[in-house]
Parts: structure tokens; C-alpha cells; sequence
């Protein structure tokens, strides 16, 4: 029955939270509504009294299609003195609300098929506008770490033969993203150069934050001005949504296209709203600034609220009246056996469980986020926001992924031990004798372990280093003659030893007394396998966190305090960048290649490194943990993010943040499966780390200052660590040269970059680090 064209279009699809949230509302239930897209405060009284007297003047009758000559006069001199843009009367139009602006405008420009970018996420009208003009909107999505912002490189990847327009939200809705001019005018060298149409909806413009200055892109150059359609409108500036007038400005034939349009649909805009609309723009302004005002308090408030829950983390908006928090930590949680699967789930839960409509962010275009409005009053957000806090934390891992999770928590001894490496034979037989007196048959494990291709054996009396053991590697292969390359012995509660180790190269045997912490042990067998495999087969290891890059492998190393594992998690954000390892690469040499491999199965991760790469922590919550904290007394993070609104005391079972030393296995495909980890890697740039107060971010390096480098190695820790490698602990002169001649091979493969990481932010750097490697 109904036409194609309203097939194609979705009603909202918010509508059926809406919809329940009424009928709740109906029965009396207290809803608190953080979903409202309107300013909640009256319209200004000067503004409500120029209606009443267009009425008793009998300014009551059909104006000019496109609006009344006063008030695009004065619309005219609003561009000219808040955005410095020139336009005649006939370039402006006064609609029924921005809305109609933009569905003019889209409707006047699209033909059929014409493609329309639309950077997500996006305000739910736009897509649906161009469906109606019959044209292809094309999503682009923006990146949360980017402050979910269209970067030039997204817009130029996106553009086809076919492409028409732009549209540009700026405060954005949902994100309160704002672009500066800086932003803009990178935008503008692809928009330009491609000669495309951008519809600019400015409507947000009044409300920004923080002495934030508003930039139209249409003032970029004139190039772009000819180019841009600048729509605005009173709803949000004066807080008069209901009297539904907006206006666009910019090329005659684009604005004489929406009159035609208007002329055949509604004509003009309310006689009456256009003269109130003429009070709010010629009128004082002081109503503007404190409305902006009291949403900068309220936004203060949404944002140090949100930053006390756990699992939930919001890119700080500059403008609009919205906060987006992602909320995707709760997916895969539950409560009563209902599981949260995503945004719409958790809206539906937060209506259901703690009263509160938000907007879940899948109406956007972003489903890891929802939209809370702020406009509303304080003692609303207030009791919202107390509602969700009590909600979410009430969401649990569920039961079945809990029994497996946190097992052996916490480890007698913390640290590292140290590991006497200089340890002569008669020495070791008589340590290997006193271990073996000590392994009784009834508690004893042994496994052995293949650690890239050597065989390493435990033989230990503690269950829980068996455990991790076993979980950490992958098993060597079962024949029956097989001897193991080296050997551990672990021995836990021998009589009158301190937690200590030893290591015999020459028999290849580890030895460790008195210790449960699983660091140590992995440690001495990453030792074991540095010192054996060089030996035996020419293996480099090399101490770095390591990556791929679309096929480029690549290697951030440097001594702790470097801000190496912020720099590294802030690559991974990139859809660009594959995990490889965060800890040891061993690398071949071949045909001119360095091939790097991972030889863990699961990753020894500290767990506090979940703060800087939010998508572990749902991860880490089904992993084998070692020393992650339960309880405050145990906290040692001094400058953590939660202050006073510690989770453990709101019932968290566990926090892993809390201490350095708190460790994760977890499976490194989790992250998300091959795209996001690799095990082989063709290692083609060095990153040497320095954390230095003066000096350029990045520097290309010659392969002897590299060499220097890294032989010098001090670490601020443990004071010398040549090639920054704690697990080199055959450290002779003989070995060492070794080390250096395995390096220089490498640096045949490889460029190499000396990074300075005290001065720019990891973005920065990570946008250095992404740019060399582009060039290849
Ligand atoms: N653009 C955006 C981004 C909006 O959020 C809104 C209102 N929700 C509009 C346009 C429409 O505004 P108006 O009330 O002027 O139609």
C-alpha cells in the first residue's frame, strides 16, 4: 500500500523505550528522563512577550514563504557578528525548525543514488533525510580516542565518484563533539579538493564549554563558504524547540530550491514564532549565557559522576547538552539472568532496574555508548545518576565464567626473586640434589613446556605455578625420548632457604627456592630460553613490545618509565594495529627478513595496564590472575582514578588497578580474534623509548647510535639493563657481544626511530609512530 520511498524509512527506533517509559509514567512510576533532546528551562520572558504582541497586532497572517525581511535581516547580522560570514537576505530561509532545513536543503541537492557522508554517530534524522531524497548515506565511523571526530584521512578514504555532500554536526548530537578550527580547516584541504557540498548543522553553536570558541566551517575560506549550507535555528540557543524556527543560509539556488519546497509544503514558519525569533536574536543575550552556564555545571557534574563508575568510561564533551559514555564493559553481564547484550539491552535495564531513560547509542550508529542528556535540573541528574550507579554495579560477570575466573588470587611472595645467573656446577648438583630431597612423589607436577621450539621442563611442588605454567605455554610435543632443552626445578617450603634463584647455563638448569609468584618463574624460563636458544640456534631475543602495523611488524623497546605501555595501548586502539606481544620477541634472520615470534599461548599481562586499554577488563575477569587485590587494605595505587568512591567498597569483588603487581593470563586472540593479534611478525621498525623533557617526539636513527643505545641500557630501576632486557642474565663480555652482533643484524632489517615521550601526549606520538610507518 505505502510508497517505496516510506518503506526505506525506520521510525525511531528509540520509540519502544519511549514508548515503555510512558506507560510507566502513566502508572505513577517515577521515571527520571535523561533522554530529552530539549533545554529544560522557560523561554526568556522578553522572547514570550514579542509573541503575545504579534498577536495583538495581527502579525497573524502568511508571511513570505522563506520568513519575514526583519528577521532575515537580523539573521544576516548574526552570521556577520558571531561567525564573520556575509550573506544578502535571499541567501537565508526561516523553516519550521533546523529540521526542515536540512530536509529542504537534502532534498534540493540529492538526486537518486548520490552518496551522503555521514560521520557516526550521527543525529537519527540525517540518514532518514537522505533516504527520503532517495540518496545513499554513508556512515563513516569516527573513533572514540579521536573524540569522535571525522579525521581528514576518514573523509578522503570515503569519497566516491559518487559522493554529493557532507554533513557536519558541530556540537555534535550525540557526542557534544566540537570542531575546532584547526579541525576544520584539515577538513576542508579533502573537502575542497573535492569538490563537495557540506550541510553545516550549527544548531548546538551557543552551547560550548570551557571558554571553547565556536568555529562555522563555512568561515574556513571563501571557497568552502560557497560550498556550505549553515543551518541554525533558536531551539537550543533561547530554549524555544516548541516554536519551531530555524534557518539556512549559504548558496541562492540551494536556498531558492528549499523555498520551492516550502512553498508546496508548509510555507512559511509561524508568523508569530518568527517574531518572537526576531526578539531572541535583536533582544539582550544574557539568557543565552546563563543557560550556557548552568550547562557547563551540569556537564561538570555528569562527567566527574560518570568517572566514579567502574567499567564506564566518557570522552569529555565541549558543547551540546550530552554526555556519550561507552558502556560497553556491562555487555555479557547480568542480572537475575537477564544478560545486558547491548546498547539497547542496557537502556532497556537502566528503565527497567533503576527507573532512568537514556538513549541507547545503536539509534546513533554507536552501540558501545548511550546517550545521557543533561537537560534537565541538577536535582534530576543527581537522582538519575545515583540510580544508574546503583543499577550497573549491580550487573555481575555471570556465574558459569565465574567459576573459572580469579583463580589463585593472591601469591605469598610479590616480586620478582632474584637469580643468581653465575652459578658454578658443583654448586648446582648440590641445589639440584637439595630440590629433588625436597619434590615428594605424592605432591609433585611436572610439564613440559615448548617455548618457540626448545623444551623447557618444570618440576615443581606448587600447584599454582603448575598451573600458570601449563596455561602460559603451549605443550611440547609427546615423544617419548624427548629431552628437555633446560630444567626447572620450583620448590616451594624447603626448610631454611630465603625466596631465591639460580641458573647453571652450562646444564641448562633453573632453580628456584620459596616462591609462589608465577612473574619469577616465567622469568627464569624466558632467561632460560634467551641464553639457550641464542646458544643453540642463533635466536635473538629481544625485550620490547612488539606489534603489526597492515604487515609491518614493529618494536617499542626502552627501560621502564618511558610511558612504553601507554604509547603501545594507544597503537592498539587503531583498527590499523595487531598485537604481538608485550614482552619478549624472539627474531630469525633469513633472506634479509627479521621474523619475530611469540612463543606464548596466553600473555602474562599486568592487569593494571587495563587502564589504558578499557577493552581488557571484561577480558580479565574471566583470565587466571595472580595477585589481583580484594580488599582496600592491599591497595598500593595512591593516585587512583576512583579518589574516595573505591569500588571495593562498593562491593567490587576485586580490583585490578589497585597494585603493580597484579598479573593476568589472558588469551591474546580475545581481544579480537587474528585481526587483532598475530604470532609471527616481519619486524621492520624499532622504536627506541626516552622520557625526555626537551627535544623532537621522533628522530630517525642510524644503526650504530641505536646500537649505543641499547648496550648502554639503563634502566631507572635496576640501574644497568643492557638492551633494556631483564631476562639477559648471562651477562659476560662474550655474551654480550653476542647481543650487540644479533642486533646489528637486525638493524640490517629495520628502521629504527628514537622516540621522545616526555613532552607529547600518547596520541601524539602514536600519530608519529603510525605516520613513519605509513611512509614504509
Ligand atoms: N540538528 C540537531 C543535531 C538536533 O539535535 C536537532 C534537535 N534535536 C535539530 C537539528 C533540529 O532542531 P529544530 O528544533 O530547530 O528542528
Amino acid at each position: 500500500m505505502s510508497s517505496e520511498r516510506i518503506k526505506n524509512i525506520s521510525v525511531s527506533p528509540t520509540m519502544k523505550i519511549a514508548a515503555k517509559a510512558m506507560m510507566m509514567k502513566r502508572e505513577k512510576i517515577d521515571v527520571v528522563d535523561l533522554s530529552v533532546g530539549e533545554p529544560d528551562f522557560p523561554t526568556p520572558q522578553n522572547i514570550k512577550d514579542a509573541a503575545k504582541r504579534a498577536i495583538d497586532s495581527n502579525f497573524t497572517r502568511y508571511t513570505l514563504n522563506n520568513g519575514i525581511i526583519e528577521l532575515r535581516q537580523a539573521i544576516a547580522r548574526k552570521f556577520k557578528e558571531d561567525n564573520q560570514l556575509d550573506y544578502d537576505i535571499d541567501q537565508i530561509i526561516v523553516s519550521n525548525g533546523a529540521k526542515q532545513c536540512i530536509l529542504n536543503v537534502m532534498l534540493t541537492l540529492v538526486d537518486q543514488g548520490d552518496e551522503v557522508i555521514i560521520p557516526a554517530p550521527y543525529w537519527v534524522s540525517y540518514p532518514e533525510m537522505v533516504n527520503l531524497a532517495e540518496g545513499k548515506p554513508v556512515i563513516l565511523q569516527t573513533r572514540e580516542e579521536n573524540g569522535f571526530k571525522l579525521t581528514p584521512d576518514l573523509l578522503q578514504s570515503s569519497i566516491s565518484a559518487s559522493t554529493k555532500a557532507l554533513i557536519l554536526c558541530s556540537p555534535s548530537n550525540p557526542t557534544g563533539a566540537v570542531y575546532s578550527r584547526s579541525d576544520l580547516e584539515a577538513l576542508a584541504e579533502v573537502i575542497i579538493a573535492e569538490d563537495i557540498w557540506v550541510i553545516a548543522d550549527e544548531i548546538y553553536e551557543k552551547l560550548v564549554y570551557d571558554n571553547f570558541r565556536f568555529t562555522s566551517i563555512a568561515t574556513i575560506n571563501p571557497k568552502l563558504k560557497e560550498k556550505t549550507i549553515v543551518v541554525n535555528g533558536v531551539s537550543k540557543a533561547y530554549s524555544m524547540t516548541g516554536w519551531r524556527i530555524g534557518y539556512a543560509a549559504g548558496d541562492r539556488d540551494i536556498i531558492e530550491g528549499s523555498n520551492k519546497i516550502q512553498s508546496h509544503s508548509t510555507s512559511n514558519p509561524s508568523s508569530i514564532s518568527q517574531y518572537a525569533s526576531l526578539e531572541a536574536l535583536n533582544g539582550p543575550q544574557y539568557e543565552v549565557s546563563r543557560m550556557r552556564t548552568e550547562f557547563e555545571k551540569r556537564r561538570n557534574y555528569m562527567l566527574y559522576k560518570l568517572s566514579t563508575i567502574p567499567g564506564v568510561s566518557c570522552t569529555k564533551p565541549d558543547g551540546a547538552f550530552y554526555v556519550f559514555p561507552n558502556i560497553s564493559s556491562f555487555f555479557g553481564k547480568e542480572r537475575n539472568g537477564t544478560m545486558i547484550r547491548n546498547s539497547y539491552g542496557l537502556a532497556y535495564y537502566l528503565l527497567k532496574e533503576a527507573r532512568v531513560t537514556v538513549v541507547p547509542g545503536a539509534a546513533f550508529g554507536s552501540d558501545n555508548h548511550i546517550r545521557i542528556s543533561y537537560a534537565t535540573s541538577m536535582s534530576n541528574l543527581e537522582k538519575g545518576m545515583d540510580r544508574i550507579v546503583k543499577a550497573l554495579a549491580d550487573l555481575k560477570v555471570p556465574v558459569k565464567v565465574k567459576a573459572i575466573h580469579l583463580a589463585n588470587t593472591q601469591t605469598r611472595i610479590r616480586k620478582k626473586v632474584p637469580v643468581e645467573a653465575a652459578l658454578n656446577i658443583e654448586k648446582r648438583d648440590a641445589l639440584v640434589a637439595e630440590a629433588e630431597a625436597q619434590l615428594k612423589y605424592d605432591h609433585y607436577f611436572e610439564w613440559n613446556a615448548n617455548i618457540n621450539g626448545l623444551i623447557i621442563q618444570l618440576r615443581t611442588n606448587n600447584r599454582h605455578l603448575y598451573d600458570f605454567w601449563v596455561e602460559n605455554w603451549y605443550p611440547a610435543q609427546l615423544e617419548a625420548d624427548l629431552e628437555p632443552h633446560g630444567i626447572i626445578y620450583a620448590v616451594d617450603g624447603a626448610v631454611g632457604r630465603e625466596a631465591y634463584g639460580f641458573y647453571n647455563s652450562e646444564t641448562r638448569t633453573g632453580i628456584l627456592f620459596n616462591t609462589d609468584y608465577y612473574g619469577s618463574l616465567r622469568s627464569l624460563a624466558l632467561a632460560m630460553v634467551t641464553d639457550i636458544g641464542e646458544r643453540l640456534f642463533d635466536l635473538h631475543a629481544v625485550r620490547g613490545m612488539t606489534g603489526d602495523f597492515q604487515g609491518l611488524g614493529f618494536a617499542l623497546i626502552g627501560p621502564k618509565g618511558t610511558k612504553k605501555n601507554e604509547v603501545f595501548f594507544t597503537l592498539l586502539q587503531s583498527d590499523q594495529v595487531a598485537l604481538h606481544g608485550t614482552d619478549l620477541a624472539f627474531v630469525r634472520y633469513g633472506g634479509g627478513i627479521a621474523a619475530a615470534d611469540l612463543p606464548e599461548r596466553k600473555l602474562y599481562l599486568m592487569t593494571h595496564t587495563s587502564t589504558l586499554y578499557e577493552r581488557l577488563i571484561p577480558l580479565l575477569e574471566r583470565c587466571k590472575c595472580e595477585n589481583v587485590v580484594t580488599s582496600r587494605e592491599e591497595c598500593e595505587n595512591h593516585s587512583c582514578q576512583y579518589g574516595e568512591e573505591c569500588i571495593l567498597d562498593k562491593g567490587y569483588p576485586f580490583c585490578f588497578h589497585a597494585s603493580k603487581d597484579s598479573a593476568a593470563l589472558i588469551d591474546p586472540y580475545w581481544l579480537g580474534g587474528m585481526q587483532k593479534h598475530v604470532k609471527r611478525i616481519d619486524l621492520r621498525f624499532v622504536f627506541i623509548l626516552r622520557n625526555e623533557p626537551v627535544g623532537e617526539i621522533i628522530r630517525s636513527l642510524g644503526a650504530q647510535e641505536a646500537l649505543q643505545i641499547l648496550e648502554n641500557g639503563v634502566s631507572r630501576d635496576s640501574g644497568s639493563e643492557p638492551f633494556y632486557n631483564p631476562h639477559l642474565i648471562i651477562r659476560t663480555p662474550e655474551r654480550l657481544t653476542v647481543q650487540r652482533r644479533l642486533f646489528e643484524r637486525l638493524f640490517q632489517s629495520v628502521k629504527c626511530y628514537l622516540l621522545n615521550t616526555g613532552k607529547a601526549t600518547p596520541e601524539e606520538i602514536r600519530n608519529q609512530i603510525i605516520h613513519v610507518m605509513q611512509k614504509g
